[in-house]
């Protein structure tokens, strides 16, 4: 009894114990730091998720986790799997159906239990055939004796052919009846002689066969030699994940079908398996149900979660948990800490790059904190951190140094650049080839598709005095436009403007970009003011949104953007006090502001000596 209560109770309570790790603040490299074992610990800013996985794994509740990509969603799947009792694992045989061909029975044996179970089969088959075969012998050697006694006393040579002939048939009779004591063996569907925990099936992008199961194809059908149905049967992801966890990441890429079968064989917790090749001859064979108790953990990026079957979805919002993974945490010494984790655990992961220095990881969370939207913040989307980390790793391989120096990553980040940054860098020489210092013309500091810290330039020309054409990237939607316009006429600005389109085609953009993109009523404001006072804005630049009452708002990416102005020799920038930080790059100046008024008082007297000469 004592054991029953220790296996059922205490058990699951002691290994969900969190491993406690004191933190090393000292360290020079990133080898003194320790390693988790288990991987739910491994998971880096994630606080509130990695709590909910918990209770989820010990109450058996399916999860969906939604966040961008990188954030650490399958391994908060694959954390659960490691939480799950290993005791209760459990093999999956098929064997024939009997007098019912195409209903092969389902059986299920403690794990690594079916082996032997087969193997008795086995035995039995094989014992069986020797039998057989001696059997056949004596008939063979039965009839020859007939034949020749005959022949030998009636001297009849009709029955020398006989007899020939009576051996031909049982020859071959013989030959079909062999194979069957073979084909009555049972078939293995789910082993798990060797597993040391649950299950984790990744069935990611599968189709539905090899997510549900499915009869094979039996060439041979028509010839009468016919395999067995239940020697064709294959399980599913489904069936694999019985005990363990099914881990679907874009589920909503699944077809309805697929969909809808995945919710009954999750909500019956067994699903039967059958041909899923319509027509075929397996989609007469129907097994008995096939246990499938997982737990389910659906992954996916924000637009996919109005794809989700709306079943699906109400069903985890009913029995289950929603985890929405975070894209930042807070700049705090503590997650500096585990950022220095991560890079460790990527070193050891990866095997092949020495590890960091402490500057070295300095500069990495450095590039964390710029490639977080929120000032004070550092980004957790930690597999694009990992590339830079790898990338840093094999710079400093190539140049046979022990350990990752501030240097290498430094070089690394200038290497990894994305396909979107080059082709940007490559189409924007051409695209706004016009000099900067011309009048009406504003470089703005954007992030656009994936890139961040853009600087592109707003350019307006003068139609008429109450007209201007708006050179600028093509995004500006009607409703920044309807605004721009109210808030121009309100400052006694321009009436009307033409857009020009010469910034990326509006075709090519999904609709993750359009989100994405940005305001650009700022920077058309400020060019704007810059026609109508006459003033020329020299190495400058703006970032920052307004709204129709007027009032600056806040900017993403601030910090890298700042730096990518930094870059490219600005020296003055407009920037939205929300964003007021500290830490700004040498020889830049910044002016915060909150209204239109501030804006144009800065442009007044900061630029107001530079007046353009028409
Ligand atoms: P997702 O499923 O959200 O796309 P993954 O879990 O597959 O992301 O993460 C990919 C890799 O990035 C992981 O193998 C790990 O190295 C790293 N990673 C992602 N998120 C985290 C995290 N929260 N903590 C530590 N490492 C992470």
């Amino acid at each position: 009894k004592v054991k029953m209560i220790m296996e059922k109770y205490i058990s699951p309570l002691m290994e969900q114990e969190d491993e406690l790790i004191e933190p090393i603040l000292d360290y020079q490299t990133t080898e003194e730091l320790p390693l988790s074992s288990k991987m739910i610990d491994q998971v880096v800013g994630q606080d509130q998720a990695v709590e909910i996985i918990k209770i989820a794994a010990r109450q058996k509740r399916s999860v969906l986790l939604i966040g961008e990509p990188g954030t650490g969603k399958s391994m908060l799947g694959q954390a659960i799997s490691e939480l799950l009792p290993v005791s209760k694992l459990e093999d999956v045989i098929v064997e024939s159906g009997g007098s019912e061909r195409n209903v092969p029975k389902i059986k299920t044996q403690p794990a690594g239990k079916a082996a032997p179970y087969i193997r008795k089969f086995e035995n039995e088959a094989k014992s069986s055939l020797v039998a057989f075969r001696w059997m056949m012998g004596f008939v063979y050697l039965a009839v020859l004796f007939v034949m020749f006694f005959y022949y030998f006393t009636k001297d009849e040579p009709l029955f020398l052919l006989v007899g020939f002939i009576v051996i031909g048939l049982l020859y071959f009779a013989s030959k079909k009846l062999k194979t069957n004591p073979a084909v009555q063996i049972p078939k293995i569907l789910v082993d798990h002689t060797n597993s040391k925990r649950a299950p984790f099936i990744d069935a990611t992008g599968l189709h539905a066969g090899a997510l549900l199961g499915d009869i094979r194809h039996d060439p041979y059908q028509s010839g009468g030699l016919e395999a067995m149905p239940h020697q064709l049967v294959e399980s599913g992801a489904i069936h694999q994940a019985h005990q363990g966890v099914l881990y679907i990441d874009e589920v909503s890429t699944l077809s309805t079908e697929s969909q809808q079968f995945l919710l009954t064989a999750f909500q019956e917790k067994k699903l039967p398996i059958t041909g899923r090749s319509l027509g075929s001859s397996g989609s007469m064979i129907r097994t008995e149900a096939v246990p499938t108790d997982f737990i389910m953990v659906l992954a996916g990026n924000v637009p996919d979660v109005d794809k989700i079957h709306p079943a699906l979805r109400s069903r985890i919002q009913g029995y289950g948990y929603e985890i929405y993974t975070k894209t930042t945490m807070e700049d705090t010494p503590d997650n500096r800490y585990k950022l220095a984790q991560f890079v460790s655990q990527e070193v050891r992961k990866d095997r092949k790059i020495p590890h960091f220095t402490r500057e070295a990881v300095h500069v990495v969370i450095g590039r964390a904190k710029e490639m977080s939207p929120h000032s004070k913040q550092l980004t957790t989307r930690f597999r694009e951190l990992g590339g830079l980390i790898r990338t840093a790793g094999d710079i400093a391989v190539q140049s046979n140094a022990q350990l990752v120096s501030k240097k290498h990553v430094e070089k690394a980040m200038l290497k990894i650049k994305t396909l979107e940054e080059q082709m940007w860098m490559e189409v924007d020489k051409s695209r706004f080839s016009t000099p900067y210092s011309q009048l009406g013309m504003v470089q703005t500091l954007l992030h656009y598709k994936g890139i961040i810290g853009q600087v592109s330039k707003i350019s307006l020309v003068v139609q008429s005095s109450e007209e201007v054409e708006l050179q600028a990237p093509d995004w500006l939607t009607i409703g920044e436009q309807t605004k721009l316009e109210a808030l121009l006429y309100q400052k006694g600005l321009f009436g009307k403007y033409y857009i020009q389109k010469n910034g990326m085609n509006q075709n090519d953009e999904s609709e993750d970009d359009k989100s994405s993109r940005e305001d650009l009523s700022l920077g058309i404001l400020v060019a704007s003011i810059s026609i109508k006072k006459n003033i020329m804005l020299v190495d400058f630049a703006v970032c920052g949104h307004v709204d129709i009452m007027g009032t600056i708002t806040g900017t993403s990416y601030f910090e890298s953007k700042v730096k990518t102005a930094a870059r490219q020799g600005i020296k003055k920038i407009i920037a939205p006090l929300d964003n007021a930080i500290d830490d700004i790059p040498k020889g830049m100046e910044v002016f915060w502001v909150k209204t239109v008024d501030e804006v144009e008082e800065i442009i007044v007297h900061q630029f107001g000596k530079i007046e353009a000469h028409l």
